[in-house]
């Protein structure tokens, strides 16, 4: 049995609270780990740790920060199979899925290689007689993060790797249903030459996050996961005089067009909502096909391709996707299913019945498909983050572009559409985030930044690209003015750039 502590001060320490919690392997339901909870006095070992190295980290120049991210890079690639082999099997999803995992966290690490000229200030040569004013951009200090279980690669490298580069020290709090792999992203920055106390990693629940949010010597906190605790955290967080930002749960529609090649709309959707059994904050788990006649034509071609779903463990290198990450999950999921069918909507795929043989105890669902979903229903509003796709039929492109705008999530949403006027029309208007024309899955490269709108994030600021820069960092702008300024005497008014 694999025990996780934490990591302090660039090492593994042993949980000394006495609480544990288990990790599963979701392929077969068996326990795997026990992950130490800590307490506030463990989280106050890892953050005075962390205050202790900062200044020196801080004080390292930019470049030599970035190569310690470059020799990271290295050591991820070195390791990708080890990675995503642990990634599969505490997460559950399958092998090529965990490797996309841990690639779009590398490539905010690549972004963050360019730090010297993404914290680079402005200068202004004589904004006054003799006043030059220029202004620096200067890490925060100590930051946490507090992370889902859901992308346990990527969401972890989005959190520490701007905020390391920026010159803060960081304390990750990790889900403590798969700890696995930021313990190993830890250790492999240790190695890459990050000084020990940089990067924390204290596993936790409630009583970890909850002294996070009480610590003064906590400047800032990222949070990702359901929007019910992301509330909760932005709230805490900025009550105690935290820089917060929290990105939470999500429903994401695709509009498919009259005009839309179908063949393409339904690859496009059967990956975007069933891949990772559905347990992505960008799955898409509504298509709104617009009018009758696409609608019916959308599930002449969608309902045998979900009944035709490759289910199977995260080792299986041919399954489309593999088991949800707890029993407590799957049991979630499947009772929106029972939900749904209680709510009048026509369930035309029941995986409910799934088993996957030779694991019958894995956390395993079939994938579902309900037809004449409407607005009113709890399994329209609420996130179900499941292999569960819900078809809300729209009567015009105005419903379809109402729908999501209306909907108390606003992460991601896609079109798919041949008319470019409609796509146009449709990414102006819409009332989300992120949005995918004729792309299922709208996650912006590295160098834009990614967030929600409405409940779906909570803050000012985007995680990752040069919002990160801007979120891990303080501006302070220095008004300076060389000799002869000072040759006159007092002045007693207020200081004018004359
Ligand atoms: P979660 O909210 O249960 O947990 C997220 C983190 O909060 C974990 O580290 C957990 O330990 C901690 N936590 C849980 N309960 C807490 C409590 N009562 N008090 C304090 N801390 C608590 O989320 P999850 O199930 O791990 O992840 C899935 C959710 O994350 C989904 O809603 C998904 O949409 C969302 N998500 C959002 C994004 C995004 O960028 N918007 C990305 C990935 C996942």
């Amino acid at each position: 049995m694999i025990e996780y502590g934490h990591f302090i001060d660039g090492k593994h320490v042993k949980g000394a609270s006495g609480r544990t919690a288990d990790v599963f392997q979701p392929l077969d339901g068996s326990v795997r780990a026990k992950v130490a909870l800590a307490s506030k006095a463990e989280l106050d070992a890892a953050v005075a740790s962390a205050k202790a190295a900062q200044p020196a980290w801080a004080a390292t120049n930019p470049q030599r920060r970035a190569r310690v991210l470059s020799k990271f890079l290295e050591l991820v690639a070195r390791d990708n199979d080890e990675l995503a082999e642990l990634l599969a099997r505490e997460h559950g999803k399958t092998l090529p899925d965990a490797k996309g995992d841990i690639q779009r966290g590398v490539e905010v690490v690549e972004f963050m290689l360019g730090v010297p000229h993404l914290m680079k200030g402005e200068y202004t040569e004589g904004a006054g007689p003799g006043i030059d004013l220029y202004s620096m951009r200067q890490p925060l200090g100590v930051v946490a993060g507090i992370t889902p279980f859901n992308f346990p690669a990527m969401i972890p490298m989005w959190k520490f790797a701007p905020a390391i580069a920026c010159g803060n020290a960081f304390i990750l709090k990790p889900s403590e249903r798969d700890p696995g792999v930021p313990m190993r992203l830890a250790e492999l920055m240790i190695e890459a030459g990050l000084p020990a106390g940089i990067l924390n990693v204290v596993n936790g629940d409630k009583e970890s996050v909850d002294a996070i949010l009480d610590h003064d010597d906590i400047s800032a906190i990222g949070f990702v996961g359901s929007s019910s605790i992301a509330q909760y955290i932005y709230s805490r967080g900025c009550a105690n005089g935290k820089r917060v930002q929290c990105f939470g749960g999500a429903k994401n529609h695709m509009i498919i067009m009259p005009d839309a090649d179908m063949d393409q709309t339904v690859d496009a959707l059967v990956g975007a909502g069933y891949g990772a059994a559905g347990e992505r904050c960008m799955a898409v788990s509504v298509a709104v096909p617009v009018g009758k006649a696409t609608a019916d034509k959308l599930m002449e071609k969608l309902i045998p391709r979900v009944e035709s779903l490759k289910i199977g463990p995260s080792t299986d290198p041919s399954a489309d996707f593999g088991p949800l990450v707890t029993k407590q999950a799957l049991e979630r999921v499947r009772g929106y299913v029972d939900l749904g069918v209680e709510e009048g909507a026509k369930l035309v795929v029941d995986g409910r019945g799934f088993k996957m043989q030779g694991y019958e105890d894995g956390f395993y669902l079939g994938g579902c498909l309900f037809d004449d979903v409407t607005p009113n229903m709890r399994i329209y509003k609420e996130e179900i983050f499941g292999p569960v796709l819900s078809v809300v039929r729209a009567h015009d492109f105005e419903e379809a572009v109402r729908l999501p705008s209306e909907h108390e999530y606003g992460n991601g949403v896609a079109i798919f559409t041949r008319d470019g006027d409609a796509a146009r029309e449709f990414a102006s208007r819409v009332n989300v985030g992120m949005v995918g024309i004729n792309v299922p899955i709208p996650v912006p490269v590295s160098y834009y930044t990614f967030g929600g709108w409405k409940k779906s994030g909570f803050g000012d600021l985007n995680q990752y690209g040069p919002d990160a820069v801007r979120f891990y960092t303080k501006t302070k702008t220095v008004t300076s003015r060389w000799p002869s300024g000072v040759k006159e005497g007092a002045e007693f008014s207020m200081p004018l750039m004359k």
